[in-house]
């Protein structure tokens, strides 16, 4: 459809991508940039000046506020490992995630380090168990995700200039329900007065976490849950994994469907003290290969949330940030290490799942 819209020159100037993670909206916005950008006719595999930026997101007719949440993409990696042949996919990885902590000070000192990395494009493939160490001390560091005022007025900077090479400035915002209400006031007012031949492109998991003055603003595309076979494929072109035939079973549980993850989460909310139920649960998980993947659930549902800790006391801030590294670690174990899955995961639900109640 998008296809279409481009060639008939009917695209609008700002679109809404929505639909659960994993659904390949932030890939779409990324080839849609490149498509409109090209200087040559935009096919598929063009490596001019432009499309070659675009594809590495090094180019400076796109500006990118990134706050969506990058860990299934990493373990992935860490899962399939990187080669010569899909090198140039995990940069983009890196970018992406440099750009996401690219306003926070508290992360600086990583960031550098990252982009040390990134300088030099051995270092990536030669000092791989560093650089990963490097993600993931970084994906640790903020479960938090809020996008802010200032970034918004950074794009605003950047939409008002010329454009360079290509014909189009292309904003994407990344994870746009994460803007706050100040952020979300001030893009109203970008995408009231979008200037001539800029595009901006917006993703989110969900179009009603975003106001509706905005979402009227928006051309919107909405995004479903791939099916297996498309994962498989997309797996296939990015990661190039060797061993898929035996591994695949376990992509469930990296790509997990919101609505299964939904029924055991609602199971255990209700029953957090029934230890029968747990176990129940727990087993039916585990042996479908969910583990990592009802964990992620419990994230994402932990990080919807966040706007309640406005009114709360900084020791309960304290509390939430330290329930989000606590399911970080029980997932990073089961994934990581040889930690039994069904153990782990009763072992944090006894422990954790109160918690989890009492924010979500
Ligand atoms: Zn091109």
């Amino acid at each position: 459809m998008l296809r279409h819209e481009i060639e008939r020159h009917s695209l609008p100037n700002t679109m809404l991508l929505y639909g659960p993670d994993g659904s390949g909206k932030f890939l779409t916005s990324l080839e849609l940039t490149r498509v409109v950008s090209c200087v040559e006719n935009g096919k598929a595999g063009c490596n001019c000046a432009s499309c070659y930026g675009t594809k590495r997101l090094i180019s400076n007719d796109l500006f990118i506020i990134c706050k969506s949440n990058l860990r299934n993409s990493f373990d992935l990696w860490r899962k399939y490992g990187v080669s010569e042949k899909n090198v140039t996919h995990f940069v983009c990885d890196l970018r992406r995630l440099a750009i996401c902590f690219s306003f926070e000070e508290h992360t600086r000192r990583e960031i550098s380090e990252l982009e040390e990395f990134l300088g030099v494009s051995n270092d990536v493939l030669n000092r791989y168990d560093e650089l990963m160490d490097l993600v993931y001390r970084l994906l640790d560091l903020s479960e938090i995700k809020i996008i802010t005022i200032d970034m918004i007025r950074a794009a605003q900077r950047f939409l008002s200039l010329r454009s360079g090479l290509g014909k189009y400035r292309v904003l994407i915002i990344d994870g746009a329900e994460n803007m706050n209400e100040e952020a979300q006031n001030s893009f109203l007012k970008i995408s009231e007065d979008t200037p001539e031949g800029a595009l901006i492109v917006l993703t989110a998991s969900s179009k009603d976490l975003l106001r509706s003055t905005i979402v009227s603003r928006c051309r919107v595309y909405r995004f479903t849950t791939l099916k297996k076979e498309d994962q498989r494929a997309i797996i296939e072109e990015k990661y190039h994994p060797e061993l898929l035939d035996t591994t695949y079973a376990s992509l469930e549980s990296v790509m997990y469907d919101p609505l299964i993850m939904r029924d055991y989460f609602e199971k255990l909310a209700s029953n957090v003290t029934n230890l029968e139920i747990m176990n129940e649960v727990v087993d039916t998980v585990t042996t479908n290969g969910h583990t990592t993947g009802f964990l992620d659930y419990v994230l994402d549902q932990l990080r919807e949330r966040v706007e309640i800790l406005c009114n709360r006391s900084v020791e309960e801030i304290y509390d939430y940030e330290n329930l989000m590294n606590k399911i970080s670690f029980a997932r990073r174990s089961i994934l990581y290490s040889n930690a039994n899955r069904e153990s782990t995961l009763i072992d944090f639900l006894l422990h954790n799942m109160k918690d989890v109640v009492k924010y979500c």
